[in-house]
C-alpha cells in the first residue's frame, strides 16, 4: 500500500489527505497528521473521499466525450478525437459567420491555473474574445473586489493560527459549522481552551453555527452593511478606534466617519431588526480585541 500527499477539493478549508492506493487503485483516505489546515482531521465529506473513485461509483461519472447532433437524439460515446474535431469545426463556421463574440467559454472553476492559462490563451489570444469566465468568479468577484478596494491586493491577511489568539470571533453569513467543519472544530478547540473568547455570528438564518455563538445577531436580509456602520459608529462614540493606526495607514477615514454618523444602534436597530442593545455589545466586544472577522 502507498500514500500519497494531496489536498481535499471540496471546501475551501484545504484539509491535507494521505491517499492510500494499491496497485494502482485508489483504496482509502486519511487525513494527513502533518498539515497545518487540520492536523489529521478530516470532516465526513473529506473522509469519504475515497468511495468517489469506487468501481460502481465510475458509471456516474463523466469518462468519455459524448455526442449527439441534434438535441432530439440521445447522446452517444464518442472518440475524442471526433469529439475535438466536432467542437473545432462547430466553433470555425460560428466565428466565421457571426465573429469572435460569438462563442464563449464557460469553465470549471475547478480546473488548475495551468488550464485556466490555456482556455484564456486559446479565448483572448487565438480566437479573439474576452468571452471566458468560470463559476469562480461568481462565487468569488463581490470578495476580490472588497479586498482590492480596502486591503490593496487580493487575499485575507490572516491564517489559521490567529484563531488561537483571538479574543472575539465575528462571524457573518457563514454557516461555518455545516460548511467548512474542520475550521469550525478549530473555533471549538479554541472555545474550549479560552471559554472567554467572544462568538458573535450574524445571520438572518439560525443555523448551527448561530447555535454556538455567545451572541447571535439575526438580522433583516441584506441590511449587514448597515450593522456594520452602526458597529463603527460605536466604537468612534467609545474611542475604541486606533487613529494613530488609521492615521499611519488607510485613506479616505473621515468619508467614513461622515457616512457612519447617522448610523446610531437605535435607528439601525430598526432596519436590522436586532435589538439596540445587542449591537452595542456586538461593537464594544469588536473593539476590544483581538477580533477576527470572517465571512
Ligand atoms: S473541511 Fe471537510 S470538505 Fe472541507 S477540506 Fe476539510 S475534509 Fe474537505
Amino acid at each position: 500500500m502507498q500514500e500519497i500527499k494531496s489536498t481535499c477539493c471540496y471546501c475551501g478549508v484545504g484539509c491535507g489527505v494521505l491517499i492510500q492506493t494499491e496497485h494502482g487503485r485508489i483504496t482509502g483516505v486519511r487525513g494527513d497528521p502533518d498539515h497545518p489546515a487540520n492536523f489529521g482531521r478530516l470532516c465526513t465529506k473529506g473522509s469519504t473521499l475515497h468511495l468517489t473513485a469506487r468501481e460502481e461509483k465510475l458509471s456516474a461519472r463523466a469518462l468519455h466525450p459524448e455526442l449527439r447532433t441534434n438535441r432530439q437524439q440521445k447522446r452517444c460515446q464518442t472518440s475524442w478525437d471526433i469529439a475535438l474535431d466536432h467542437i473545432a469545426q462547430k466553433f470555425a463556421d460560428t466565428i466565421q459567420q457571426h465573429g469572435p463574440d460569438s462563442v464563449a467559454f464557460y469553465i470549471s472553476g475547478q480546473l488548475l491555473t495551468e488550464d485556466y492559462y490555456v482556455f484564456n490563451k486559446l479565448a483572448k489570444g487565438l480566437i479573439g474574445t474576452n468571452n471566458v469566465d468560470t463559476n469562480s468568479r461568481l462565487c468569488m468577484s463581490s470578495a476580490v473586489a472588497g479586498y482590492k478596494a480596502t486591503l490593496g491586493a487580493d487575499a485575507p491577511p490572516t491564517c489559521y493560527e490567529d484563531i488561537d489568539h483571538a479574543a472575539c470571533l465575528f462571524i457573518a453569513g457563514s454557516n461555518t459549522a455545516y460548511a467548512h467543519p474542520i475550521l469550525f472544530r478549530r473555533i471549538e478547540d479554541a472555545k474550549a481552551r479560552n471559554p472567554e473568547l467572544k462568538i458573535i455570528v450574524v445571520d438572518p438564518r439560525r443555523t448551527d453555527t448561530a447555535q454556538s455563538a455567545d451572541l447571535f445577531l439575526p438580522i433583516q436580509p441584506g441590511t449587514d452593511v448597515a450593522l456594520f456602520n452602526a458597529m463603527l459608529h460605536v466604537l468612534l462614540w467609545d474611542g475604541m478606534v486606533d487613529m494613530a493606526y488609521i492615521n499611519a495607514h488607510t485613506t479616505g477615514f473621515e468619508e467614513l466617519r461622515e457616512t457612519v454618523r447617522d448610523y446610531s444602534p437605535k435607528m439601525v436597530s430598526d432596519i436590522c431588526g436586532v435589538p439596540e442593545a445587542d449591537i452595542i455589545t456586538a461593537a464594544k466586544w469588536f473593539g476590544a480585541g483581538p477580533t477576527l472577522s470572517m465571512y
